[in-house]
């Protein structure tokens, strides 16, 4: 019997981390979709937010920045927790082994970000998730009170008496998993787009079951589109060109290889990333055209080469010296800000069901996301998550009911076409600026393909759950963002009972 204390879906930053924080009297299972490190939290290169050691700093000033760029629609709450708490996490991962990078005094080094007032980014080069990734994995896969299943698709998860049951499909099979609390830690949406700086697990499953199973679910139409991705239109996946090269002195340049930041807002390059992918916008509607440039070729050609060596190497390879070059960038999905709602111990409205990471809706980023405080969040909030299992556990002494989950072999696969379909809406009515022309009727289109997926008889693989996830997902962003085009702002989706 596959029966544990605690299930884990997700291997990202926030999976693992609340796993290294559960008591290791627990049982542990942490699923992972695909390959351990496919995930978001490897593909973070900027780094992690946080007052740490630094006079200068406060965690006043970080929540002060973190306001400004979320429109003061921050939960203050769940801010206040995150800021202040910032250095127990900060401090924590650096004892698991996390190298982040040091000054010639010893001291680390911390980078500047559009949005923050100082210098607080702790980063490992240019490459920060996958050594904070690499790092917890390590960590995780030494407890002998956790088994890391890989490639182990979650298809589904139902709410017992006794807590969840799991339908999992691990490689070819599928296997029932009871636990008594669950975790989801699934990650973003990503995948509802066509252009997006996501892995391709970010189809946003968590999200579309806990949905399912009557958790609220908060702001998903809160969509961060990062303004530097590298304009590559020939592949889903776009290479980020981190906010740290702005923050390291690079122009924005439009089609005429002119600065235009300065004609919307005095913090030019720096402004926070809603607002610059909204200038480029606006500036593409000024001179008919999408290309725009990032320029850092005025910088010392070896600090580029150092500072940025992922970055570097990727775009030699594309073609491009970043030391010569002019970078062609545009606007992508990039991050969401909304999700699961949770308080401020990532509980949901599931007795027992808790959410975090970028599945989960804390509040702390308002209505948009302050840079490197995602990874922030996902480490503080896990760990919230962690202690208050920990605090309960010894109080369940329940056994476990497992879920009759229905399996039909002989059922077809879903039609092809459906994925490419949803981002196709999605890209066209609500991409950086929604149009809300076209809101109504990619809402009514998006409808027919969940209804068919949810009704349907279709073989239950990962082409199905992501492709109900993603309709799922794309549903709920664009009933959000009609109510909002028809002046009904309140965006909780569901009612949000205790269940
Ligand atoms: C290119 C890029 C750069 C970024 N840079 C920064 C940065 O510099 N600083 C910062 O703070 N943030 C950054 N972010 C955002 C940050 O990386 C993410 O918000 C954060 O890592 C999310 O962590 P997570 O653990 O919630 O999700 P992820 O790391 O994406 O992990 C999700 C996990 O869930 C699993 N999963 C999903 N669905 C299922 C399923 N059905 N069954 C089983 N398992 C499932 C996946 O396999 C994966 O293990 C960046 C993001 C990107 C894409």
């Amino acid at each position: 019997m596959n029966n544990y204390d605690v299930i884990i879906a997700g291997c990202g930053a926030a999976g693992l981390y609340s796993a290294l924080n559960l008591s290791p009297d627990l049982r542990v299972l942490l699923l992972s979709k695909r390959e351990l490190t496919l995930c978001n939290s490897s593909l973070a290169q900027g780094g992690i937010a946080g007052v740490y050691n630094s006079p200068e700093d406060s965690p006043e000033k970080h929540k002060h920045d973190t306001y400004l760029a979320g429109g003061y629609e921050n939960d203050p709450e769940s801010t206040d927790v995150l800021v202040k708490e910032a250095a127990i996490d900060i401090e924590r991962i650096i004892q698991l082994g996390v190298d982040f990078d040091k000054c010639d005094n010893g001291d680390y080094h911390r980078t500047l970000e559009g949005g923050h007032s100082m210098h607080r980014i702790f980063h490992h080069k240019d490459a920060t998730g996958f050594e904070l990734e690499t790092t917890l994995l390590e960590n995780a896969k030494n407890l002998p009170n956790v088994d890391i299943w890989e490639n182990a698709v979650m298809c589904d998860i139902k709410k017992t008496e006794t807590g969840f049951s799991f339908l999992i499909l691990k490689d070819d099979e599928y296997i029932t998993a009871n636990s008594h609390y669950a975790v989801l830690a699934t990650g973003g949406i990503g995948r509802v787009y066509e252009y997006t700086t996501n892995s391709a697990i970010a189809t946003g499953d968590g999200i579309a079951m806990a949905y399912n199973m009557g958790a609220e679910i908060k702001h998903l139409c809160y969509i961060q589109f990062h303004p530097t991705a590298f304009s590559n239109r020939n592949t889903r996946e776009c290479f980020l060109i981190t906010e740290a090269v702005r923050g390291e002195g690079a122009y924005l340049k439009n089609c005429n290889g002119e600065r235009f930041m300065q004609n919307y807002d005095k913090r030019l390059e720096l402004a926070p990333r809603d607002v610059v992918s909204h200038c480029i916008i606006f500036e593409s509607m000024k001179t008919g055209s999408d290309n725009f440039y990032l320029d850092i070729t005025h910088k010392d050609p070896e600090f580029i080469r150092q500072r940025f060596p992922m970055i570097y190497k990727n775009l030699l390879e594309a073609g491009y010296d970043m030391t010569k070059d002019m970078i062609p960038i545009y606007p992508c999905q990039h991050y969401l800000m909304g999700g699961i709602n949770v308080n401020t111990f990532a509980q949901t409205n599931i007795k027992g069901l808790y959410a975090c990471g970028e599945c989960s809706h804390t509040g702390a980023h308002g209505n948009n996301r302050l840079a490197s405080n995602s990874l922030l969040e996902a480490l503080v909030f896990s760990r919230r998550a962690a202690n208050d299992i920990n605090s309960k556990s010894k109080d369940n002494q329940n056994g476990f009911d497992e879920y009759d989950f229905k399996i039909d072999n002989n059922a077809p696969h879903i039609p092809t076409g459906l994925r490419t379909e949803i981002r196709k809406i999605m890209q066209s009515s609500y991409f950086v600026i929604p149009q809300v022309d076209k809101l109504k009727d990619g809402l009514a289109k998006i409808s027919e393909i969940k209804d068919m997926l949810d009704k349907g008889n279709y073989k239950i693989d990962r082409d199905y759950v992501e492709a109900r996830s993603l309709a799922t997902v794309a549903f709920i962003v664009l009933t959000e963002a009609n109510k909002i085009a028809s002046g009904n702002a309140e965006l909780i989706y569901s009612e949000g009972e205790e269940i």
